[in-house]
């Protein structure tokens, strides 16, 4: 599906767009990549939601990409019997291990480590720091609590405790099972979540074999400690700002998420910023003027990618959401200041030979006409690489591997093109790119477009050929020499 924007967006999937007519409608409004939450709903759900995103995808005929986000070592409180409670501030709260839907008095904390470590005086915070418990009493299987913030607290929330150093895996048994599981089912991205060291991602990875590319999640302090060696075993990274926030003080957020962006564009991984970036949206058909500031800072920053939690997966106004980081993208991205700030940030260390051919197309792009930048890509690096050069024309990326275009959805401005794999001659490539851009609407007869591929054909790693070339297939066979 065409774009008039380069950032991504990501909206997570739940019980308010469950059936095919509104997750189409999410893709048509502007969802690139949809993210399946394994902490919330069973491995039903999940099957029935993926079946849609494929149909959809078959049905539209463009790739998406789908990225299932692993719960991880994350507490959280067990189900109420009335869904959710209003928690007021100084009512006494109590959780512990008991098996039974929660009320107004007490609800399940089914994690019986968590209770060994806790001491009064502890504070406790859910839903995303929300809501603020100070343990008065405890003991090994309850924990008698105040509530110093109060709000709604409901089915599944999680809980974090900053003052108490638990000892927990990197994936759970649930993790382990849920990895299986979407594995099995077929998805691109798989999100770690409370990474906090490269063993994390490379137990996953060995785990994955291959079957989904991993990003990490970093929203924990020592993940952002070990950041360097984390980027370089993920593939991809989110910034989770609603446990980061919760881990760290709250202003210490902005400017880890600054840093990170540019390390990942620097790495050439693509990069989410994630949470409350339309909160408010939750419940109102309006964002906050500080929520639209929020998404364009990211869109000026180069993040990949920005996305919806609890906005599209359990909000009113899911279709309102996307459509909203939309308008700001396409708003932002025509900013000439944007440009200005894109072109300023551009890493420089450039040190092979697909490096400068990207490098070289995004120039000739800037300084011709060149309506878009085909690249034909097997693992999806030349494309990625085209990516992280930011250039001012699309970038269309051609790829016979359906799951090289689909994880390739969540890359800054690269639009994928499925080819049927039988190019083996650069003239042949040549033609099918301006095929492509024709009929994808990004050129035309008269226009001319970047091609870049590696020769040999269909082997890994072998970007080597750059040529500018015409649209119309009669010049391209007449001047093409073969
Ligand atoms: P994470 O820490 O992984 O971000 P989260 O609990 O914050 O987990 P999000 O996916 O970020 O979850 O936000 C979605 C919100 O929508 C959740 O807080 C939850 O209350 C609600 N929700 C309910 N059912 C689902 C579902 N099946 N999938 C996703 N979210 C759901
Ligand atoms: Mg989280
Ligand atoms: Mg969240």
């Amino acid at each position: 599906m065409r774009r008039l924007r380069n950032v991504k967006i990501v909206a997570t999937l739940g019980p308010a767009s469950n059936d095919y007519e509104m997750i189409r409608a999410l893709h048509e409004a502007g969802a690139d990549v949809f993210r399946l939450n394994m902490s919330h709903g069973d491995h039903d759900e999940i099957r029935a939601r993926h079946e849609i995103i494929r149909q959809v995808e078959k049905d539209l005929g463009s790739p998406i990409a789908i990225l299932a986000d692993l719960q991880g070592p994350k507490l959280r409180v067990g189900t109420f019997l009335n869904g959710a409670e209003d928690l007021e501030v100084d009512a006494k709260f109590r959780l512990d291990l008991v098996d039974k839907p929660g009320d107004s008095d007490r609800v399940t904390l089914p994690h019986p480590e968590i209770f060994e470590a806790l001491e009064p005086g502890a504070t406790l915070l859910v839903n995303d720091g929300k809501i603020r418990l100070r343990v008065e009493d405890c003991g090994k299987d309850y924990a008698d609590c105040i509530v110093v913030a109060g709000g709604i607290i409901s089915d599944r929330k999680g809980v974090n405790v900053p003052d108490v150093v638990l000892p927990l895996a990197a994936l759970s048994e649930k993790d382990l099972r849920d990895l299986e599981f979407v594995c099995q089912l077929g998805v691109d991205w798989l999100a770690l979540s409370f990474v906090q060291r490269a063993r994390d991602v490379e137990q996953a990875r060995d785990l994955a074999k291959g079957r989904a590319a991993i990003l990490s999640k970093i929203e924990k302090p020592t993940a952002v400690k070990s950041f360097d060696e984390i980027l370089a075993a993920s593939d991809g990274i989110m910034v989770a700002r609603g446990d980061l926030g919760v881990e760290l003080p709250v202003q210490n957020v902005p400017p880890i998420q600054k840093q990170l962006v540019r390390k990942c564009r620097a790495a050439a991984k693509p990069v989410i910023v994630a949470t409350q970036m339309l909160e408010s949206m939750i419940e109102s058909p309006m964002p906050t003027r500080a929520e639209v500031s929020d998404v364009a800072t990211a869109i000026y920053e180069g993040a990949d990618a920005i996305m919806l939690s609890a906005e599209s997966a359990a909000g009113s106004f899911p279709i309102e959401a996307v459509t909203t980081m939309n308008n700001v993208a396409v708003e932002v991205e025509g900013d000439p200041t944007y440009r200005d700030i894109i072109e300023a940030s551009r890493s420089a260390k450039r040190t092979t030979v697909p490096d400068g051919i990207v490098a070289a197309a995004r120039e000739i792009a800037e300084t011709t006409d060149v309506k878009a930048i085909c690249c034909f890509t097997q693992s999806g690096t030349t494309a990625i690489l085209t990516s992280r050069e930011k250039p001012r024309v699309p970038i269309i990326a051609i790829t016979p591997l359906v799951g090289t275009a689909r994880r390739l959805c969540l890359s800054w401005g690269i639009n994928c093109v499925l080819s049927s794999g039988d190019v083996t001659r650069f003239k042949m490539a040549v033609v099918s790119a301006a095929r492509a851009a024709r009929t994808e609407g990004y050129a035309s007869e008269t226009d001319q477009i970047v091609v870049t591929a590696g020769v040999p054909f269909n082997v890994q790693g072998t970007t080597n050929i750059l040529r500018v070339a015409p649209c119309e297939e009669r010049l391209i066979f007449s001047t093409d020499p073969e």
